[in-house]
């Protein structure tokens, strides 16, 4: 298990990146928000420890950062501060636990511990995003530059389905069967109309246009 520890504060860092080491786990110490947002990025790490108040980047605009390029790793926040703002605006970032310093070393090996043992995979993003554009899978809400953008059911899940696949030529037949539960034969025509309906909310009045035709292939979105 190889964990990332983002901590500008030399004794914290360095008593941290020691204390985990003994405990067995393979540590990595960044001490400003780029180097860590860098490493998290390439490194093949299964935590990531961020602390908040960071030179360069801060905590929250690090994670932002891994959650956008799709990062999924369990995140445990540091934190000096205690209000409740503060750590509530970290969980729906998609931090997956805070501790307030100072904190015990045990009780943060406690907490690594359980977030390790809970897996990458029951920590998927709930916030997909491209460009500007934000789909935010638990309140069931999208925004593209702040602004609400109101999706009927079937909209939602279409624009759920191109944005956890950004970038990839969807087939209508694979977002007929995917959206509606039908076989490509039945009717596209409802596949067709339904992007469009759904670009139009997305695209119009906003750039960079994000939903694109592929002729004779199907439909990508993108923020290229
Ligand atoms: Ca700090």
């Amino acid at each position: 298990m190889k964990i990332l520890i983002v901590e500008d504060e030399p004794k914290t860092g360095d008593y941290l990146k020691q204390g985990l080491t003994e405990a067995g786990l393979m540590a990595d110490l960044a001490r400003d928000g780029w180097d860590g947002l860098h490493l998290a990025g390439s490194g093949d790490y299964d935590l990531v420890i961020l602390d908040v108040m960071l030179p360069g980047l801060n905590g929250w605009q690090v994670l932002e950062g891994l959650r956008r390029a799709g990062r999924t790793m369990p995140v445990l926040f540091l934190t000096a501060r205690d209000q409740v703002d503060d750590r509530v605006k970290g969980l729906e970032l998609g931090a997956d636990d805070y501790l307030v310093k100072p904190f015990a070393f045990a009780e943060l090996l406690a907490r690594v511990r359980t977030l390790l043992r809970r897996g990458r995979s029951a920590l998927e993003p709930t916030v997909l995003q491209a460009a500007d554009l934000e789909l935010d899978l638990l309140r069931r809400r999208a925004s593209r530059g702040g602004r609400r953008i109101d999706l009927t059911a079937k909209e939602f899940a279409l624009l759920e389905l191109l944005l956890r696949r950004q970038g990839e030529v969807l087939p209508r037949s694979l977002i007929a069967s995917q959206v509606w539960d039908m076989n490509f034969d039945s009717d596209t025509n409802v596949v067709e109309v339904a992007v469009r309906r759904l670009r139009a909310k997305v695209d119009d009045g906003f750039e960079p246009k994000l939903i694109r035709t592929v002729r004779g292939m199907g439909y990508v979105l993108e923020a290229a």
